[in-house]
């Protein structure tokens, strides 16, 4: 076993089942936002909600180290229903500031499979009055996402009340071109690893090249996720690339903070 992966191992079994609960209801879990960017504008376009816990004792927990846990924990219920809560409770202060934004979530599959998880959501939407156009749903590729999901039922229904679903870390881990054509998605987010190195390696740009010319082919509009540089936000917009996220424009705030960011670019 790797030395990093018996350092996460060990975090991982530090963190029970109670402390997590307790976490949850001691509001202990909140969401930064990334704004995402329309690159030909300039503008900013939504903002993607990045999970922390804010622990009185271990600091800032990062979402991975935590997430996967809260999920295990038979937690996914409440998980959900407070993700959707503050997210929406967010979303209403952020119209208040840029009345078009959307709202990304980054949903995991346990998540999407729970008995009416469509329902619930779409519940806390309208108690908070929001449109559920102003919601954007990212998934991840993994090995088991397509039967299941599929078999749910739950992206389609996510797609029928216009929520957009978008793939995140596109071209990384079990990435298949199926995906594209069984699920409903609606937009591409190219895997910030490709952009790390992307002005470096010309095999990252014919990668990068062809996501952003599959995505178009299929009539999707195409994000690249993690950009640092200005270099790499021209090469991203010169190849057509819709979208950014990243450093370069701005890292995930928390809401009184993205508030402020966001008065200052209307
Ligand atoms: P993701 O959805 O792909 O989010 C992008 C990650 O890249 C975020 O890390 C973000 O802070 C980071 N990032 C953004 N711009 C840059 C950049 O320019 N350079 C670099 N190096 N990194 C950048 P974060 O917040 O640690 O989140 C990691 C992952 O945790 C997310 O990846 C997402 O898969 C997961 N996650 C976060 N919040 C949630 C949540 O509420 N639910 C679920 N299921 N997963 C979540
Ligand atoms: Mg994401
Ligand atoms: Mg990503």
């Amino acid at each position: 076993m790797s030395f990093l992966k018996k350092l996460l191992t060990r975090k991982q079994k530090a963190i029970t089942e109670d402390e997590l609960l307790l976490a949850l209801k001691n509001h202990e879990f909140v969401f930064y936002y990334q704004p995402e960017w329309d690159l030909k504008t300039g503008k900013p376009l939504g903002v993607e909600a990045l999970m922390r816990w804010e622990s009185p004792t271990r600091g800032i927990v990062p979402p991975m180290d935590f997430i996967p846990l809260l999920e295990r924990a038979k937690l996914i219920n409440n998980f959900s229903r407070f993700l959707f809560e503050q997210t929406f409770a967010d979303l209403k202060e952020i119209h208040t500031v840029s009345p078009d934004l959307f709202m990304a979530v980054n949903l995991s599959l346990l998540q999407i499979q729970e008995p009416n998880f469509v329902e619930m959501v779409k519940n806390i939407a309208d108690e908070h009055k929001i449109d559920m156009k102003y919601l954007e749903c990212e998934i991840t590729e993994t090995q088991g996402l397509t039967q299941d999901i599929i078999e749910s039922g739950a992206l389609d229904k996510l797609a029928a009340l216009n929520v957009t679903i978008s793939m995140d870390d596109f071209g990384s881990g079990y990435s298949s071109l199926t995906h594209l054509r069984q699920l409903k998605i609606q937009k591409l987010k190219i895997d910030l690893d490709f952009v790390k190195t992307l002005m470096e390696d010309k095999k990252n740009q014919t990668i990068v090249d062809a996501i952003i010319q599959l995505g178009h082919d299929l009539g999707f509009p195409v994000l690249a996720e993690g950009i640092e540089t200005t270099e790499q936000q021209e090469w991203l917009k010169e190849h057509g690339c819709d979208y950014g996220q990243g450093y370069w424009f701005s890292r995930a705030l928390p809401a009184d903070q993205l508030i402020t960011f966001l008065k200052n670019h209307p």
